[in-house]
């Protein structure tokens, strides 16, 4: 049991470090096996010999450094076949997931149930996705796509940053399409990755037909990422002609993309006018109240404890990142569990930061100064000088709570920084600016905004 929830957090992080399709190709099905106390080497084990040798060549690093993350008594690591009938993974189970189970009894794991026809995974349903101010709108349009299949929304283009949901939420109409309408309505999802591979391999066998066969005979396409096909003219023109004959016929078609159709450069104009030509909705980022019930949902259905002091802090800190929030939720609930011991501060500091990326990059004021100011579109100058303009109160008290927050700058140093303010105001400030991102979600979509411009430069 403690190798299981050991390894599940760090699989957690895994996932974070690699590609989503790399990881579901070599990652999820890996355990491990055993840790040998007096060596500290640990045994991880695969599936087959190739995923053994592909994942040793390629992951060793990340797998040995996340390892040793959790329980510094590892020292290496090494690798074996293990079939998997011979050590069923344990997996989470859901309530959720278990309404859906027709035989309850004998519980598959849940990767061995992804539903070969239609893609789909079950593990995503509606009722674990929890509802907010960020995501209601594209919640209502799924509910009255799945009302009325093809009718309604066509299509429906759903957009928003990573680790938002959009993933779960197509996900999860696909499989509540799939109960309501059982057979008389058949549903495809695919990411826009394997859309693309599917067009260049049937161009390349000479098999368009069954390339057509096969996305035009469905009556729900979903494609995730679509922003991904952008620039790619064969499979743009593919997916354009697959579209048109899907949406004459009234079939339904549901797409997410990280960002509007319109911010998709490279997006052919005849594919951007039929998304704009149906409905578009966007996932943003979940405020403090939400990033709350986020969490407090996953602790019970994980039936862990945990104070409530933790869960706020986290809440608070996370909030980019609906991926990363159940991220550090599952290292601190491994390491109270797995160390037997409360997690300290500075524990808790450093499991954030690492989730977070917070710290990957060496950010200066003189960057935060500047972004601040471009996104309110004012002078640096103003923010820096003793300007008293009424505009620049707002970006300024922004400005002292980032570098306190990122950069954990001293009070009086930051109020050098900013119009040689006393370290009073920045104290002022910076609680007032804290305080704020509790209750006001413009401010707190603002912040993230200047920090994600931050992180990309
Ligand atoms: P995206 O596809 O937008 O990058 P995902 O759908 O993969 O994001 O979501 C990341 C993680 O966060 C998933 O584990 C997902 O289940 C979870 N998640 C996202 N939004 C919600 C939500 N509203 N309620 C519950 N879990 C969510
Ligand atoms: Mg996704």
């Amino acid at each position: 049991m403690q190798h299981h929830e050991l390894w599940q957090a760090v699989l957690g992080e895994i996932e974070l470090q690699i590609s989503k399709p790399n990881f579901l190709t070599w990652m999820k099905h890996s355990q491990l096996i055993e840790k040998k106390e007096e060596s500290g080497v640990a045994l991880v084990g695969l599936p087959n010999n190739f995923a053994k040798e592909w994942v040793k060549n390629r992951y060793h690093k990340i797998i040995l450094g996340s390892l040793r993350n959790f329980d510094s008594s590892i020292k290496n690591v090494t690798y074996a076949v293990v079939h998997q009938n011979t050590a069923p993974i344990k997996e989470v189970v859901s309530a959720s997931d278990k309404k859906h189970d027709d035989s309850p009894n004998t519980p598959l794991p849940l990767e061995l149930k992804i539903d070969p026809k239609s893609n789909l995974n079950p593990k995503y349903d509606l009722s674990s996705f929890i509802v907010g101010s960020s995501n209601e709108l594209a919640y209502a349009a799924i509910q009255a796509v799945i009302k009325d299949v093809g009718k309604k929304y066509n299509p429906l283009f759903v957009y928003g940053g990573v680790g938002l949901g959009k993933t779960h939420l197509l996900q999860a109409a696909g499989n509540e399409i799939s109960h309501i309408y059982k057979r008389s309505v058949s549903v495809l999802y695919v990411t826009s990755e394997k859309f693309l591979n599917d067009v260049v391999s049937s161009i390349r066998n000479k098999r368009m037909e069954d390339m057509k066969k096969k996305y035009r005979d469905v009556d729900v396409l979903i494609i995730d990422d679509i922003q991904f096909i952008g620039g790619k003219a064969t499979t743009e023109q593919e997916f354009f002609h697959t579209f048109n004959a899907l949406y004459e016929h009234n079939k339904q078609i549901i797409l997410s993309s990280d960002r509007a159709p319109s911010a998709i450069p490279t997006l052919e104009e005849r594919l951007r006018s039929r998304f704009e030509g149906g409905m578009i909705v966007d996932i943003a980022y979940p405020d403090y109240e939400m990033r709350l019930a986020i969490l407090k949902t996953k602790i019970q259905n994980q039936r862990v404890i945990m104070d409530e002091k933790t869960i706020e802090y986290i809440a608070s800190k996370v909030q980019r990142n609906i991926r990363e929030l159940e991220g550090v939720l599952n290292k601190v609930v491994f390491y109270t569990q797995y160390k037997d011991s409360l997690i300290d501060q500075k524990k808790l500091d450093e499991i954030i930061n690492e989730t977070t990326h917070v710290s990957s990059r060496n950010i200066t004021a003189q960057e935060v100064i500047k972004s601040v100011a471009d996104f309110f579109e004012v002078p640096v100058n103003d923010l820096i000088n003793r300007s008293r303009k009424k505009e620049i109160v707002e970006p300024r008290q922004i400005a002292m709570y980032l570098l306190r927050d990122m950069l954990k700058l001293s009070y009086p140093h930051i109020g050098e920084k900013l119009g040689k303010r006393d370290h009073t105001t920045v104290i002022h400030a910076c609680e007032k600016i804290s305080k704020d991102i509790m209750q006001n979600s413009p401010l707190n979509q603002k912040i993230i905004l200047i920090k994600e411009r931050l992180f990309k430069t």
